[in-house]
């Protein structure tokens, strides 16, 4: 019994520690020190030293507040680890400053028009920090009324006179404060203090005023000094929600249950600009604070002209994020357009962007990152191994390489084996294709496919 109860607990851990897994789940900051420089080799980041370098001094921008509406460009060829970057990025910001990510192609949806998708995760990536004051009084009770209404069904409602200093102070009481002062017992002649802004009472003890009273009926119970003078201390609560957040909130259409569903379909203009409007106020008032995030977009060649003059326009209004974004791709068609540009972003847009470039990985650089993974994957390998992936990584992809880990410890594991070894390696290989090789077969084959629209000459582009 007790043993089948164990084997459960390990069975249920194993799932958690499998989907915790993802293609990044290595990174965990971008690895620089004090003086911004980086690490060959630390929190899971290798190499691309001079793009982490530069990030780097993203991220103290964004965080002196001073980098509101800029857009980043991270440019190279795939696998050298754009994406991976944005993550370190996200992962060194820490969890109070807004962080997005989306791909380019995300924005065709059909729930809303490209615009709405847009601004829903611009307005995502911007925090606003509330500060509320919460209000605390202390005193003694005097009188507490609690009654039920005439009817006897409903809610009860109820009154509490509270004694601070020289003034006796009337309450008028809510569920929650009743609910509060049933449960601790609240009684005249007990010290409380009142959370004003959660309801919240809590019975610090007997009045000492009461002291004498009670020890005459020999009853042992907490005197509790009520204190002189001022009685209200004042605490401060901060909360950070994002600006989207805030307009699902106050969308009469949606409510706040939308946020855990993320169905928030398209939010009505009026919404966004009673809001703006209303975080301006708290913002005059000192009440809150504005915390530009980051919005990221992976594969924004993807975007078509008008997407682009679009968030070209939002990152002209100060309530904007830091837009990062990314692309494989060299000079190639705008989309929605004849013209062609670099990246296929258009020049305007481009000309405010700064551009980080990423460089391929060396050989040892990627036995390197190969070798994280593994450990990520809880995947032991032989050196050989490990020198025959990194091969065919060099060859083929730094990702297809990194499916093998998986696929290979697999195979391993159906001969009994505890380790990967150069036989796995290529079994693993030989069973799954990477790009090059599919697209040779497809070649060869094309005849026998149904539907098949391409000529021989015909280029593939993917
Ligand atoms: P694409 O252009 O195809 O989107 P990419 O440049 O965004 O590619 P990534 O997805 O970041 O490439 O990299 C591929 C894999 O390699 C990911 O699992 C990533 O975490 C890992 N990786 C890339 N570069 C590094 C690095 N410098 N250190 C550690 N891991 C890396």
């Amino acid at each position: 019994m007790a043993a089948a109860a164990a084997a459960k607990i390990v069975e249920v851990r194993e799932t958690t520690r499998v989907e915790r897994i993802g293609a990044h789940s290595h990174i965990r900051g971008l690895g620089l020190d004090d003086s911004l420089e980086a690490r060959h080799v630390s929190q899971g980041m290798v190499g691309q030293v001079s793009a982490r370098r530069a990030v780097g001094i993203v991220l103290h921008m964004i965080r002196d507040g001073r980098i509101a509406g800029r857009a980043v460009l991270l440019a190279g060829q795939p696998g050298t680890g754009k994406t991976a970057i944005a993550t370190a990025l996200a992962a060194a910001l820490g969890q109070d400053t807004p962080f997005t990510s989306m791909a380019g192609s995300e924005i065709y949806s059909l729930e809303m028009s490209k615009t709405e998708a847009i601004t829903q995760a611009i307005r995502k990536s911007i925090g606003v920090r509330i500060k509320e004051e919460s209000e605390i009084i202390e005193g003694e009770v005097v009188e507490v009324q609690i009654e039920r209404p005439a009817s006897g069904v409903g809610t009860k409602v109820g009154k509490l006179i509270l004694k601070t200093t020289d003034m006796e102070t009337v309450y008028d009481l809510g569920g929650k404060m009743i609910e509060s002062l049933l449960k601790e017992k609240v009684q005249s002649g007990d010290v409380i203090t009142i959370d004003k802004a959660t309801g919240k009472i809590t019975r610090l003890g007997r009045s000492f005023a009461r002291a004498r009273d009670y020890d005459a009926t020999g009853q042992q119970t907490r005197f509790v000094q009520c204190p002189e003078g001022e009685l209200q201390k004042r605490k401060e609560v901060v909360h950070t929600v994002t600006l989207h957040e805030i307009d699902v909130i106050n969308s009469r259409t949606h409510g706040f249950l939308a946020l855990f569903s993320g169905d928030t379909g398209e939010i009505k203009p009026e919404v966004r600009e009673q809001i703006n409007g209303k975080v301006a106020e708290w913002r005059e008032e000192g009440k809150a604070e504005i915390i530009p995030g980051v919005l990221f977009i992976d594969e924004v060649h993807m975007l078509d002209i008008e997407c682009f003059s679009f968030l070209n326009r939002a990152l002209e209004n100060e309530m904007s994020p830091i837009v990062i974004m990314a692309t494989n791709r060299g000079v190639t068609k705008i989309r929605g357009t004849n013209y062609k540009s670099p990246h296929g972003i258009p020049l305007d847009l481009l000309d405010r962007t700064i551009i980080v470039p990423t460089q391929p990985y060396d050989e040892k650089e990627l036995r390197e990152i190969l070798s994280i993974r593994c450990e990520e994957e809880d995947c032991q390998m032989s050196d050989n191994a490990l020198t025959v992936l990194t091969r065919i990584c060099k060859e083929t992809s730094l990702r297809y390489g990194m499916q093998l880990i998986m696929t290979s410890s697999l195979i391993a594991r159906k001969r009994k084996a505890h380790e990967v070894d150069v036989e796995d390696i290529k079994r693993a290989y030989q069973l799954f294709f990477d790009e090059g090789r599919s697209v040779q077969f497809l070649r060869e084959y094309q005849q026998e496919f149904m539907f098949n629209e391409m000529d021989d000459k015909e280029e593939m582009e993917i």
